[in-house]
């Protein structure tokens, strides 16, 4: 195998004249697919072979040598080619970056571990946005210099290429991948040799190979099993994104977790800090403590050294997204890994399930949601770990959601951009004061912009429309679209609880709508059903069919395989990204940040970003400015208020009033471009979670793992002394306050003892509480002390209309959170 990569990188570079031999390199770096001059090097070459493949390696190995020699005479080609390449080097050797000149002292690796990854259409390794969220994750970490390293599977067939039959059924067509023709390089141990890892799965031994692929600097390591060493069985292991079999499942989770911290491990990487996109590669922090109890540390010590340095990230609201197993199937594929110690699989425990999500919690200091509301949802959700925490103190924090604005910006805007703005912006992406010079640019050269997005949009609709009459054997024409009417995308996974259909409710009104003479509208509609989900295959059949009724042809088109190349001209080449989930299911959503950023409106549910994007003039609000969750039965109302608003604001808007429409846009990119960034994003994981869980690091594991054994000792007597540790009554006489306090031979520095209190609020014990430490106790009996406090702030007591309560919690200057542990006791004072 390792053969067959080096005979196609010998094959390109034997073809490749000399002053040209930079192509090989940057054709395995995808860093291009962010560099709009690098994309124009390939298409340069063959512009028929590149609109095909999207992949340069292929690219190269398919275009014959002769060709090569021709453009060493082709003045255009060669000035841009030196153009590339020079801006590549720069790119890879900075003098400094965001990272260097921030966290200089910092030198071990932030490991990110996720199922899936959006880089490019050319590496189909995602589905949808968790997929899209890590390759822009990764692509940004680059940007920003950070010391990152994400593992990834490899899938044979990627995920599938969508066809739409005739009855507007999905078929899933799963090509079969080459590595050999990918930008990928397998990964070699020291002798040359291919590097093959172990991962063990019930009593055998399962090899896995591994591919690094440059996504500019920082690599992704991605893990197969397609290898001769492996039974035909495991062999496919990697054969399918997201397979539905619980059995392949969670073997990939195996690979993905066990084998990735294994390959780091070959590689002689030692992870600082570990971050967990989503709870499909918790496994990796078993492998992480059990390899720390073989160094001799306890279960306890080791748990405190990973979960000190863990970051966890859960993206879905529906408790049904989240990965459980039963447990006797995972003790059985682990057995050979656990090899007894089978307590490690109580951290994941639900019942008689383990649950990937819980996993990743009880191992992470760490946790966030992808938007506030979806934090306070997961809040909601995960509670019981915390019992008698306050919500609000619910050590999940949220961190919203971004794009990588290169990647996503459309080069007409992206031009714009650069002449009003500058080029500050593309570096400077999250600082909002930045963008204010979007007002700088004419409303006529924006909306020409537009309107070229909008061009470039149809025209690759009227090509998909014609590949696939000319695939099912149709020939009715395809009815031509007009520029200059209002255009609804509405493009994203077909998952039932995003809604396709909406709009489709009232089909009488929305004949209406779409067929007013004077003021045109189309629907655009694009985006994948997962294999097995069976309902939202039917949604995309129901909408298809109504694209064919007689009163909608030529108004409402299904655009085929929904995929990254198509979703960049679509979220830039429409006039109103439609958003109408049934709230709170949407975590975050992120395409809507995208169309945002090019100046596409958004109309959309409040929900997920929308409650922090929408800020009354850059888009509009379906429904209610609430966060309350829906039912179904309120599908009707969102439908009634979808229709109302696109009758009586955004079409008159569109049509009647141009120049607010302009300004919208302005306000659009405005708003959202800076604060909906990766950047942005990637900034605050650094500050609030990377930054903590390396200091983390550092304490924890010097002179021999002196901080976790430290932290360890302090969390066993702690938990013993817990269940007697009391707050034995509290009293106040003259505006003093004092609590008798027991704490079983626990030191008060092991503890904190607070006065918590507020005015009472409906739903919530107190709104918005005070806390206030109580310091200084005296020794007044065998193991128990007392606190005083004497201050204004009791003056309320006694007022039914203010809550008073005292609480302890153990406290370790160390402890990430204050809540880790879900320890606290309350004695109320009223
Ligand atoms: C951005 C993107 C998504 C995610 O869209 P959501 O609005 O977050 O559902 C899915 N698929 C593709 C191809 C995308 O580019």
């Amino acid at each position: 195998m390792a053969e067959s990569f080096q005979y196609i990188q010998n094959e390109i570079r034997r073809k490749l004249p000399f002053p040209l031999a930079g192509l090989a390199e940057l054709a395995y770096n995808y860093w291009w697919s962010w560099n709009r001059r690098a994309t124009k090097l390939w298409e340069h070459i063959d512009p028929d072979l590149w609109s095909e493949y999207k992949n340069p390696v292929k690219l190269l190995l398919d275009t014959p040598g002769e060709k090569f020699k021709e453009l060493l005479r082709d003045d255009d080609f060669m000035t841009l080619y030196d153009l590339v390449m020079e801006q590549f080097e720069g790119y890879m050797n900075p003098t400094s970056t965001w990272f260097s000149t921030n966290y200089p002292k910092w030198d071990k690796p932030i490991v990110y571990l996720c199922m899936e990854y959006g880089i490019s259409k050319s590496l189909p390794i995602y589905s949808g946005g968790l997929g899209i969220l890590a390759g822009d994750h990764v692509k940004t970490a680059s940007d920003l210099g950070l010391p990152f390293i994400a593992v990834g599977l490899l899938y044979k067939h990627g995920y599938f290429k969508q066809e739409i039959d005739r009855d507007g059924k999905q078929r899933e067509i799963f090509p079969e991948h080459h590595p050999e023709e990918m930008p990928l390089n397998p990964v070699l141990d020291r002798n040359g040799n291919r590097l093959l890892i172990e991962v063990p799965i019930e009593d055998r031994i399962v090899y896995a190979r591994a591919f690094e692929v440059n996504v500019g600097r920082v690599k992704i390591y991605l893990l197969d099993t397609d290898v001769p060493e492996n039974s035909p069985d495991d062999r496919t292991i990697c054969d399918y994104l997201y397979n539905a079999e619980m059995d392949k499942r969670i073997r990939q989770e195996i690979l993905l977790g066990i084998g990735g911290m294994r390959l780091l491990k070959a590689l002689g990487i030692e992870p600082g800090v570990v971050h967990l996109n989503e709870g499909h590669p918790a496994f990796a922090n078993l492998q992480r403590i059990a390899w720390y109890m073989d160094e001799g540390l306890t279960f306890t010590e080791a748990l405190s050294l990973v979960r000190g340095t863990t970051i966890f990230t859960t993206h879905t609201p529906v408790p049904a997204g989240h990965d459980r197993f039963p447990i006797g199937e995972v003790k059985r594929r682990l057995s050979g890994f656990l090899a007894g110690r089978d307590e490690l699989l109580e951290l994941g425990r639900e019942g008689d399930q383990l649950n990937m999500t819980l996993l990743a919690i009880r191992t992470s200091s760490y946790v966030n949601g992808v938007s506030q509301l979806h934090a306070e949802v997961s809040k909601k959700m995960w509670k019981a770990l915390w019992p008698g925490v306050p919500l609000n103190e619910i050590p999940i924090e949220g961190i919203t959601n971004g794009v990588h604005t290169m990647t996503w910006v459309h080069n007409e805007m992206r031009k714009l951009f650069d002449r009003y703005i500058g080029k500050v912006w593309r570096e400077h992406t999250n600082i909002e004061g930045i963008w204010y010079a979007v007002e700088k640019i004419p409303n006529e050269e924006l909306w020409e912009a537009h309107l070229e997005a909008k061009r470039q949009f149809i025209e690759l609709l009227r090509r998909k429309a014609i590949e696939r009459n000319e695939r099912l054997g149709i020939d009715d024409p395809i009815p031509a679209m007009d520029e200059n009417a209002l255009i609804i995308g509405f493009a994203r996974r077909f998952a039932t609880y995003k809604r396709a259909t909406l709009i489709l409710s009232d089909l009488e009104r929305l004949k209406k709508i779409l067929n007013d003479p004077e003021r045109p509208v189309y629907i655009v509609f694009g985006g994948k059903a997962h294999p097995m989900d069976e309902a939202g295959k039917e949604f995309l059949r129901r909408v298809y069919e109504v694209s064919l009724m007689p009163e909608f042809r030529g108004k409402i088109f299904v655009m085929e395989n929904y995929d990254m190349g198509s979703a960049k001209f679509m979220v830039a080449g429409v006039d109103v990204w439609l958003n109408n989930p049934r709230r709170p299911l949407e975590a975050s959503g992120t395409s809507g940040m995208k169309a945002g950023l090019n100046g596409v409106l958004n109309v959309s549910i409040y929900d997920g970003w929308w409650v922090e994007g929408y800020n009354g003039k850059n888009g509009w609000v379906i429904g209610e400015e609430t966060t309350e969750p829906e039912t179904e039965a309120e599908d009707a109302k969102d439908a009634e208020s979808l229709y109302r608003l696109l009758e009586e604001t955004v079409i008159p808007t569109y049509y009647e009033n141009r120049g607010r429409w302009i300004h919208m846009m302005k306000e659009s990119i405005k708003s959202i471009a800076p604060r909906f960034s990766t950047h942005r994003m990637l900034k605050e994981y650094m500050d609030k979670f990377y930054s903590k869980a390396m200091s983390n690091h550092i304490w924890l594991t010097r002179d021999n793992y002196s901080g976790a054994k430290e932290i360890a000792s302090w969390k066993d007597r702690v938990t013993s002394a817990w269940q007697k540790v009391e707050l034995r009554g509290a009293s106040v006489k003259e505006g003093k306050l004092e609590v008798r306090v027991y704490l079983d031979g626990l030191h008060p520095d092991d503890v904190r003892v607070e006065l918590y209190y507020g005015v009472r609020a409906q739903g919530y014990d107190i709104e918005r509480p005070h806390i206030l430490e109580l310091r200084h106790p005296e020794r007044v009996g065998e193991n128990e002390w007392l606190y005083t406090h004497q201050n204004s702030a009791l003056k309320h007591l006694g007022d039914p209309c203010w809550h008073y309560a005292v609480r302890i919690h153990p406290h370790h200057e160390k402890l990430p959170h204050k809540f880790l542990l879900g320890l606290v006791k309350w004695l109320g004072l009223d």
